[in-house]
């Protein structure tokens, strides 16, 4: 899988994987720019990215083995 070097601003600690066809990175991701202009979605992303920054050791367990 192709990942380019910026992280994704929808999946807290994932680096951009290039999921949306057409996407050269998260500057032109159609899905972060839906997600971005959506308020709800904006409040939901908000709320994930709280979480993940509370709970930084879940993202490391899920990190552990990125390509499964
Ligand atoms: S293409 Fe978009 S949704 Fe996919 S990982 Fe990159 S920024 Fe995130």
């Amino acid at each position: 899988m192709a990942y380019v070097d910026a992280r994704c601003p929808l999946r807290p600690g994932d680096m951009c994987s290039l999921c949306v066809p057409g996407a050269t990175g998260p500057q032109d991701c159609p899905t972060v720019a839906e997600v971005m202009r959506d308020p709800e979605l904006r409040e939901r992303l908000a709320e994930l990215r709280r979480e993940a920054a509370e709970a930084p050791e879940v993202l490391s367990q899920r990190h552990t083995d990125p390509h499964p």
